[in-house]
């Protein structure tokens, strides 16, 4: 299997305000459209930003329809002078913007609710839609999105707020793709695996996956690395599956899709003694991260071990390279776990790559946790 399979049928994303263009706001919609677009097995194209202008919408829409058979367009569907992305869909479509009865019907209502008598003129321009335009209820928001097919394209707009087009996303965007055939990846899997860099691990990877018709992709989410499989062969697929967990177990913690730090604290939560930790090496991020509402009755960070009365006690030590702002290629970790009964000792050497040397060390210690626990 080669990328090339996957460029047709792409699905263009356009994410359209001055906030975005001027570097005010980060695109989240189009991270989580395409996340929750990949995860159902379809394939992203071009992802494309613009200001409020008319002409700007209009060219990108144009632009990325020639190459997509899918454009998903979010933001500009507000009541004020700056919302124009209607204008600009109804121009490169080269339809009439058509007032919709229903819609002004419960933007009206909508804002009853809020206690406006009457709603802003304004609004109105909220329920014009491209004439061929199949309305998307916004259970949210003023801004209601639409969908227009045509020849064989499929177009959706909608509004900007997160809260507002994710919930559009789920109930009607994806459901629509999904019936029209943009699946184009029927076998995925994934894994995140700690401990290894890339550059260990991919040629091994890459070099199992050869003879099958199958994907791989990296993504480094520091201190781990997510490993994606992929595959429209099944026999394929499911033939290497088993060589690549072998291959990846000594990296991976418990279920291999959460980190040990979203793992340990799902643990802690439900375990009903607590866990005295005296913390000398990752100066508070270990506590900052694990301590939460849910956790915090089975956790108790103290300096002196010597003073507590918990029947599990940890001590942590090291990173001292990182304190004493030595420039070396490795440090160390030194972990006790003790109980009445027993003492576990643990030497680790870590990658000493900057600051980011305690978000690995947490890890360690939240993995090196968790599986104590599990085995006790
Ligand atoms: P709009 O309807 O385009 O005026 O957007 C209203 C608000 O939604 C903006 O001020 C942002 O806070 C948010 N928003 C719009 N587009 C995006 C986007 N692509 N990613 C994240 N937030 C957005
Ligand atoms: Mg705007």
């Amino acid at each position: 299997m080669t990328r090339d399979v996957l460029v047709s049928d792409q699905i263009a994303l356009l994410a359209t305000g001055d906030e975005l263009s001027n570097g005010d706001i980060l695109n989240t919609n189009s991270q989580e459209i395409a996340q929750r677009l990949f995860n159902n097995g379809m394939h992203v194209g071009r992802h494309m930003v613009t200001g409020d202008r008319i002409a700007d919408i209009r060219d990108a829409i144009c632009y990325l329809l020639q190459s997509h058979r899918a454009l998903i367009i979010t933001g500009g569907l507000g009541p004020t002078s700056d919302d124009l992305t209607r204008y600009a869909l109804a121009d490169a479509l080269e339809q009439e913007l058509v007032f919709d009865i229903p819609t002004w019907d419960s933007i009206v209502q909508r804002l009853k609710n809020f206690g406006y008598a009457s709603p802003p003129p304004n609004n109105r321009q909220q329920a014009l839609f491209p004439s061929a335009a199949t309305i998307i209820p916004n259970p949210n928001g003023t801004a209601a999105g639409c969908q227009v097919q045509q020849s064989e394209q499929f177009i959706f707009m909608l509004p900007g707020p997160p809260i507002e087009c994710l919930p559009m996303v789920d109930q009607i965007v994806l459901p629509t793709l999904i019936k029209n055939h943009f699946q184009k990846i029927l076998f995925h899997h994934k894994w995140l695996l700690f401990g290894v860099s890339e550059g260990q691990i991919a040629e091994e990877l890459d070099l199992l996956a050869k003879p099958y018709d199958c994907m791989t992709g990296y993504r480094l989410w520091y201190p781990y690395i997510e490993f994606k499989l992929y595959s429209n062969n099944q026999m394929d697929f499911l033939s290497l599956l088993p060589q690549i967990e072998k291959t990846v177990a000594p990296y991976i913690i418990g279920d291999g899709k959460n980190s040990a730090s979203v793992l340990l604290k799902n643990h802690l939560a439900a375990i009903d003694f607590t866990i005295a930790i005296a913390d000398h090496a990752t100066g508070g991020l270990l506590e900052s991260i694990i301590k939460t509402p849910r956790t915090a009755a089975h956790l108790h960070f103290l300096n002196d071990l010597t003073q507590s009365l918990h029947s599990l006690n940890i001590a942590i030590d090291g990173l001292d390279e990182f304190w004493q702002n030595q420039n070396t290629a490795l440090t160390s970790l030194e972990l006790r776990f003790m109980t009445e009964q027993t003492q576990h000792h643990s030497h680790h050497d870590l990658p000493f790559r900057g600051l980011r040397v305690k978000q690995y060390a947490v890890e360690l210690i939240c993995r090196q946790l968790y599986t104590y626990l599990n085995l006790n």
